[in-house]
């Protein structure tokens, strides 16, 4: 058995667990350089906000209904996924974290389910104050499905257990829920069953998989026993080895200085090789990519990737290398709108074999980099950054947006004054907060 747990619109969520004041008022998340809406709460989507919408398009809506919108805050949100997905794991026995804000459980041999699912919702509400859902079922497609239903349905009550349903229900459930909301249906996908008139959740369920596999693949023969209760996937603690770390963002303004691709390209380097060297990886090769804006008439797509002569996780001659790419693809008087960099060919250093000739990183390099990323860590991301950095801001990603780093930064703590805070708003006489008050027992089931 397993169960699905997922923090409801989870950007805008963490965006109100410092502001009460913004319990129960809608809420928007924009994607970088604040360009178009990518996370909405319940109360943004009722104001008819649509997903994707570019921000300019929907400023009067923003307006009229006094909407929220923040500037995409991804060291808060990494954070407060961090700290969920502990709290999901301080009661279930064995989660893979399935992305940002969902995990899968292994729920088999648990006598109550359902009880378990109410248990974790609210500990996620109490101690990280996230609303979260929980869908729980004999497959992960099924626990995925009733996640689903729970998130859209007031009558689960944020856990859906599919278990607990009656044969009428599941199929009244199945007879109503489009196929393209199913777990693993893609849109071209969706389209192809449409063609065979497999339009639900439904149509699917009672199609003949032997049949899908040869139509389809094996995928989709997999979806149809697993919505038969049959599982065929099972729980993956550990991700599969890593095979690649990127960085890429597009820039504020369009870029033509080389020296200023430069600095974007050294800061994805570095930010990359930090990550690389959190997972005590090494790559063998780097890849640039730096382009133009898509829908200008006059566009330039530079791609490159070169070699190392040893495996490394050195910032100073993988950003090297990045920078000496970004300038072998740069074309004068492009103007340029974002860059990126990617480490391939990744190979883990404890299982690494040396070589003679090219023994790689010095203990010189490892012990810099050790103190770097100590540094970083204590006093914030980019505390310690190379020179080539400082050159230029239009690269720098617009976020005029953006609410304070909460949880991992000391200077932008959320502070409580009488009346106001840092943020500058008022705060509200009583802030209300739904649900945050724990099951009666131990053993409190569903109502
Ligand atoms: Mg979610």
């Amino acid at each position: 058995m397993f169960a699905l747990i997922d923090g409801n619109s989870f950007f805008a969520s963490c965006e109100r667990v410092f502001r009460p004041d913004l319990w129960r008022k809608p809420v928007i998340v924009l994607s970088n350089n604040d360009g178009c809406v990518i996370a909405r709460s319940e109360e943004a989507k009722k104001a008819g906000i649509p997903m994707g919408a570019p921000f300019f398009k929907i400023s009067g809506l923003v307006e009229r209904h006094g909407i929220a919108a923040f500037s995409c805050n991804y060291e808060l949100y990494a954070d407060l996924s961090a700290r969920m997905m502990a709290c999901v794991a301080s009661l279930a026995p064995a989660l893979e974290v399935y992305s940002i804000d969902e995990a899968f459980a292994d729920f088999s041999g648990i006598t109550d389910a359902s009880a378990l699912g109410v248990k974790i919702r609210h500990r996620v509400m109490r101690w990280i104050g996230i609303p979260a859902c929980v869908g729980i079922g004999a497959s992960k497609t099924l626990a995925k499905f009733s996640n689903h239903l729970a998130k859209r349905n007031p009558r689960f009550s944020g856990v859906c257990n599919w278990l607990d349903l009656t044969e009428t229900e599941r199929l009244q459930w199945m007879r109503s829920t489009s196929v393209f909301d199913l777990w693993g249906i893609g849109r071209k996908l969706g389209e192809k069953l449409l063609e065979q008139r497999i339009r639900t959740v439904f149509d699917l369920y009672g199609a003949d998989p032997a049949l899908m596999r040869r139509r389809h693949s094996v995928t989709v023969e997999r979806i149809v026993h697993e919505l038969h209760g049959i599982p065929c996937l099972e729980l993956e603690e550990i991700s599969p080895a890593q095979r690649q770390v990127l960085r890429s963002r597009s820039f504020a303004e369009e870029v033509s200085d080389i020296g200023e691709i430069k600095a974007a390209v050294s800061r994805h380097a570095h930010s990359a090789a930090a990550a690389l060297r959190r997972w005590n990886g090494l790559a063998s090769c780097v890849g640039v990519m730096i382009r133009t804006n898509r829908f200008k008439a006059e566009r330039h797509f530079g791609w490159d990737v070169t070699s190392l002569p040893a495996p490394s996780s050195d910032t100073l001659v993988l950003s090297a290398a990045a920078t000496r790419l970004a300038g072998r693809i740069f074309r004068p008087g492009m103007k340029y709108k974002k860059a990126g960099v990617v480490l391939l060919e990744l190979v883990d250093a404890n299982t690494r074999t040396g070589d003679l000739f090219n023994p790689g990183d010095s203990e010189r390099s490892r012990a810099l980099m050790q103190t770097i990323d100590s540094i970083n860590s204590r006093y914030g991301g980019e505390a310690v950054k190379s020179a080539a950095e400082l050159v230029g801001t239009k690269w720098h990603t617009r976020r005029e947006r953006l609410s304070p780093r909460y949880t991992t930064r000391w200077d932008e703590l959320r502070r409580v004054d009488a009346g106001t805070t840092n943020t500058g708003f008022k705060e509200p006489v009583s802030p209300r907060r739904p649900d945050f008050s724990p099951p009666r027992s131990e053993s409190a089931t569903r109502a």
